[in-house]
């Protein structure tokens, strides 16, 4: 299909065709001729990058009437950015419309300044909603004249904490033709929205709904947490012409990623809330013209990047919220083009990659961490091509007779090799003895193992419960469930793993509800009206009445644990001896 087929006005075709727009996207396909209609309230799931924006704002711009000068179409965005994106984009169709105008307001700047803008005439307000309830509460802004509602990436919207302002705005704009509604998801909250401020809405879905992105492919890297580091810059090394956002899940932890990266020589710089607005616009815009090949963000600092050829995107940590996970895969791969979500994942956080493969509808590839030789190899063979892609220079070639005599002695070959050792001296140098970094499936078990003794949920703040009744007294997991949940203010969400044996049972308590769980403990619990003896499970999965062995064990163990790893290699000491030390201790028990 063509754009001319759309029943679009002149002016506005001449824009496309200046932008290089010649065929429609699969949404704006479907979309353009609903909204044109006007009077259809709409919903429209798609993700970002699928060309929402122009679906949107060629019907808006057809639609309202340039002669009037108050805002007629608003556009409400979940971000700074995303907001200058589209009015930038309704710049560009809007060309050849000399009457229309369309301004961004957002907050984190002069609102005195946006004002007056805003008298000065314009048709389209393109605004985040705290900005524009400012505007409309200072009466710089008619709710009620208000024509067409966009509402641009709901979901993003409501995850940022905007619901108030947006039911606020949406119960004044009270003569509403129709509102139409963007959104990648359709949590409980966006479709409230839909039900409560929409008058049956048409619905389209791009592709399926949460139709995998074909175009991305999810890879993970398995790593000890304290190799993290190492191998994010082994994976931006093996890719040399990386393109790449490394997504990180606090403030601080970009900082410190950004800054190890720039302190062994990566071009990268860190984007997050603690910088002044001046400071991230111009981190953004070194990204943007790629003067930066490397952007380390938070996911809120990130919202809104629309980057169209970023080549890979890397989780140095998951998302808290594993939803999150696609908004962040979802800025590679954008407008067509293919891209790489990598993701770096400790041997613990493997149990989420099921559930990952579900979110994102796709399967996802283990890969190996790239060695030495794998790099050196990648970096030379890109090495080679840019050579051969590397035009001639009339102001080096006067010059090559004389260069060609001084190296007159050596051959090609020669040459070549020197060139690329010069070249390559620091990374060969970097690379000659570094580590193996995987981690070995042999480690990954003795992991489990140490997960099912505890370990795994003390080291992140929970613990674990012994409870004296078993397989043996007919129990389920889901009646211990209940047991701890009748017995005391612990949560059902709260309760981890749950092991029954014979004659009694382990289960694992979240950080949240351990002094909970704790309070109850001389208590006891209750099952069928018997009481239950409830403690802290000190370790392994033995009987009650190896106790005091164990823990004679256990201290004996301790003591060789700490001489053995004493402060001196603490930090550094290699996972496979660690994990044979821990083979050892249980041996010996
Ligand atoms: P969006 O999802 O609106 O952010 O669009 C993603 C990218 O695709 C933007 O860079 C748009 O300029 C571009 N784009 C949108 N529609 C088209 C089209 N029909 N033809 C070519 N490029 C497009």
């Amino acid at each position: 299909m063509k754009f001319e087929e759309l029943e679009l006005s002149e002016n506005l075709l001449k824009s496309l065709n200046e932008m290089g727009f010649e065929n429609p996207t699969p949404i704006q396909e479907k979309t353009i001729p609903i909204l044109l209609a006007g009077t259809k309230d709409y919903v429209g799931l798609a993700q970002t990058g699928t060309g929402k924006t122009a679906a949107f704002s060629l019907p808006l711009l057809e639609l309202i009437d340039s002669d009037q000068k108050h805002p007629q179409g608003l556009i409400l965005s979940p971000t700074r950015e995303l907001c200058m994106q589209i009015h930038q984009e309704i710049e560009r169709f809007s060309k050849h419309l000399k009457k229309v105008k369309a301004v961004a307001v957002y907050g984190g700047t002069d609102i005195v300044k946006q004002i007056k803008q805003i008298e000065r005439g314009v048709q389209i307000v393109v605004a985040t909603p705290g900005r524009l309830l400012d505007l409309a509460r200072r009466r710089a802004l008619d709710l009620s004249r208000i024509d067409y509602v966009v509402l641009d990436e709901a979901d993003e919207m409501l995850n940022m904490g905007f619901k108030d302002d947006l039911d606020d705005i949406l119960s004044y704009a009270t003569n509403v033709e129709s509102t139409w509604l963007f959104s990648a998801t359709m949590p409980k909250e966006v479709r409230r929205i839909a039900s409560e401020y929409m008058n049956n809405p048409e619905e389209v879905t791009i592709g399926q709904k949460n139709a995998a992105n074909v175009n991305i492919e999810h890879n993970f890297y398995v790593t000890d947490n304290r190799n993290r580091m190492l191998v994010i810059q082994r994976v931006i090394d093996y890719y040399p012409n990386i393109y790449g956002i490394v997504f990180c899940r606090t403030r601080r932890e970009t900082k410190e990623v950004a800054e190890s990266l720039m302190q062994n020589g990566y071009n990268a710089d860190a984007l997050h809330g603690d910088l002044s607005q001046a400071q991230r616009d111009y981190v953004m815009k070194k990204f943007k013209t790629k003067n930066l090949n490397i952007l380390v963000a938070t996911d809120v600092a990130a919202r809104g990047i629309d980057v169209d050829d970023i080549s890979h995107v890397i989780n140095y940590n998951l998302p808290d919220e594993l939803e999150v996970y696609t908004h962040r895969s979802g800025r590679t791969a954008r407008a067509g083009k293919k891209g790489k979500s990598i993701v770096l994942l400790s041997p613990r956080e493997t149990r989420k990659v099921r559930a990952l493969e579900k979110i994102t509808n796709q399967s996802w590839t283990e890969m190996k961490i790239p060695g030495p030789e794998a790099i050196c190899e990648k970096q030379l063979i890109h090495y080679a091509q840019e050579i051969k892609e590397t035009e001639s220079n009339s102001v080096v070639d006067p010059f090559i007779p004389a260069f060609l005599e001084q190296l007159k002695d050596l051959s090609k070959e020669e040459i070549i090799t020197r060139v690329a050792v010069q070249n390559f001296n620091r990374l060969l140098d970097y690379y000659k003895d570094a580590k193996d970094l995987s981690v070995g499936n042999s480690e990954r078990k003795s992991r489990k193992d140490r997960n099912d003794r505890g370990e795994g949920i003390r080291n992140s703040g929970g613990e674990r419960f012994f409870v004296s009744i078993g397989k043996k007294d007919d129990i389920s997991v889901k009646d211990i469930i209940e047991m701890v949940v009748q017995g005391s203010d612990v949560q059902a969400k709260d309760i981890g793993r749950i092991d029954l044996q014979n004659n009694f049972s382990f289960f694992e308590v979240e950080p949240d509800g351990v002094s909970k769980m704790r309070a109850v403990i001389g208590k006891g619990l209750e099952f069928d009206g018997a009481p239950v003896k409830l403690e802290v499970a000190s370790g392994g999965g033995e009987k009650k009445g190896d106790r005091g062995r164990r823990d004679k064990g256990k201290r004996n163990a301790s003591s060789r644990f700490s001489n053995s790893n004493s402060s001196r290699d603490g930090g550094r000491r290699n996972s496979r001896s660690d994990s044979g030390r821990r083979r050892e201790r249980r041996r010996r028990r």
